[in-house]
């Protein structure tokens, strides 16, 4: 029997995995969920002696039950191969009294990476499995991160293309660089004379138009979406959670049975939300600790039990985590509702309406899983700068705001469970802010100018993805306004 995904929305939506994976939301705006949580089907101590292929499938195969051994098989070994700068694929290294799991070391140096390295496998496994002769083009609005990683995950895959739209002043000089170097020939990026918001909301508008969609129908294409609340995104998120542990097993820094505490530096909700369903089958998790940046409506959440997205979007030097409105989250408010689809759709109507929603008290005794904990600017620039001091190891600052929130965390506890933190971007892709945290001196040196000292000062070569666009040809030239969007899809569309 397969397992059968629902809408959080709507507990008759029943698909399989390859058909969430296909469609990426439900129509009635929900995401999809599994009908229940599988356990692994081994014993960590027998998951420990696997590499992180072989364990890719041990838990893959529980949550995408649709797909044959071989074909999932196929899609991690087309994943997580020499794309990856290091054959652990995720390592960990241990630093100031934690176990930082490094998911940097992919094609773009964010974790984002660990993802969508596999994404346009499963989708392309998918299609064929479910009959759709279609192209699949991938539409996506993006913020920095998502963009290079979802161009270098799709890019010359055959049967799809892809096409990013990015807001033309809005991203850092790296991430432009990044996208606007894109080699793939199935790849089109644009920048967007508007904010980040504008190109979402006109990328959304493009999905829900039938017209639209019926139109580049009839040219053989059909639109997904490579957005972090594809189920297609959140699976693989889950492998890297049970890996740290078995490593720590493995190498006998923990004895079986111990608990872990892991610490997610979130935005939208997708990574630490793979942390829980890892703690759901079976790893040994005592606390998920949720780390925010000033835009600390998370950590509100878990005080007070109340979701404001009312309040001023504050930019920091974490882009990444920049976010109110986390869209995961809503698959947490369905599980400690009890998976119950009604209650759940009334909370986000409610959020959609007034921008706030308060859990019940019964809702509050299932989250005692998770704690939330938050770094302004200047605790995360100390982070940075301490971490660096103490033992010469240099985090960037999405991984220093979660460091920070342990250290506020041990202090509020004294839980000395050994503790895993996410270290979800390379320093050097935040080399500016890295470098200012570490000596105000850099204050005035650009990214690119700093990277060379970052390498020096942490003894850490610069990574592929860096050399790569210092020298690269610009590919993608096209600016548009936000009203040209549909005009400029349907162009690359020929
Ligand atoms: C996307 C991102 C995050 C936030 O992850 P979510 O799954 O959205 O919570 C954190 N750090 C970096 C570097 C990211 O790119």
């Amino acid at each position: 029997m397969d397992l059968i995904y629902n809408s959080t929305r709507d507990e008759n939506v029943k698909v399989t995995a390859g058909k969430a994976i296909l469609k990426g939301l439900c129509d009635d705006g929900g995401l999809f969920v599994p009908e229940r949580l599988p356990k692994l089907g081994k014993s960590l101590r027998e998951l420990a002696d696997l590499d992180y292929r072989e364990l890719a499938y041990e838990v893959m195969k529980e949550f995408i039950t649709d797909f044959t051994e071989e074909e999932l098989r196929n899609c991690i070994a087309n994943a997580y191969d020499e794309k990856f700068d290091t054959p652990e694929i995720a390592p960990l290294t241990y630093a100031g009294g934690a176990y930082y799991l490094e998911l940097f070391h992919g094609k773009t140096i964010a974790f984002k990476d660990m993802a969508l390295s596999i994404l346009p496998h499963l989708m392309i496994t998918a299609a064929r499995k479910n009959d759709i002769r279609d192209e699949i083009v991938i539409l996506t609005a993006t913020s920095g991160d998502t963009g290079k990683a979802a161009l270098a995950g799709f890019a010359d895959v055959e049967g799809t293309r892809i096409i990013v739209f990015y807001p033309k002043d809005g991203v850092s000089p790296v991430q432009k660089l990044q996208m606007v170097t894109e080699k793939g020939a199935n790849t089109f990026v644009v920048g967007v004379d508007g904010n980040f918001d504008d190109c979402q909301s006109a990328v959304k508008k493009i999905f829900t138009d039938d017209e639209f969609n019926k139109k580049i129908g009839e040219r053989g294409f059909r639109f997904s979406s490579a957005n972090s609340i594809n189920i297609g995104r959140l699976v693989p998120q889950i492998v890297y959670y049970v890996y740290a542990y078995t490593r720590l097993l493995a190498n006998q820094e923990i004895s079986e049975g111990d608990s872990i505490n892991v610490v997610v530096p979130t935005g939208n909700f997708g990574n630490i939300l793979a942390a829980y369903y890892a703690k759901n089958m079976g790893v040994p998790i005592k606390r998920l600790i949720c780390a925010s940046n000033e835009n600390k409506v998370l950590f509100d959440f878990f005080r007070d039990g109340v979701y404001d997205r009312r309040r001023e979007f504050i930019l920091t030097s974490s882009p990444s985590m920049d976010i109110l409105i986390s869209s995961n989250l809503e698959r947490l408010i369905y599980h400690i509702s009890g998976n119950d689809p009604k209650a759940t759709k009334a909370f986000m109507e409610k959020l959609s309406e007034n921008g706030n929603y308060e859990i019940t008290e019964a809702m509050r005794k299932n989250l005692s899983d998770f704690a939330g904990f938050f770094a302004d600017e200047k605790e995360t620039a100390a982070k940075i700068r301490s971490l660096y001091e103490d033992t010469g190891y240099i985090i960037d600052t999405h991984t220093a705001v979660a460091g920070s929130a342990y250290d506020k965390y041990l202090k509020a506890t004294a839980d000395t469970t050994a503790t895993v933190i996410a270290s979800t971007a390379s320093p050097f892709k935040f080399a500016k802010s890295v470098m200012t945290a570490i000596d105000d001196k850099y204050r005035d040196r650009d990214d690119f100018e700093l990277i060379d000292e970052l390498s020096a000062k942490g003894n850490i070569e610069i990574p592929e993805a860096i050399n790569e666009i210092r020298n690269a040809d610009i590919k993608h030239k096209t600016v548009c306004r936000v009203d040209e969007i549909p005009s400029v899809v349907e162009a690359f569309l020929k």
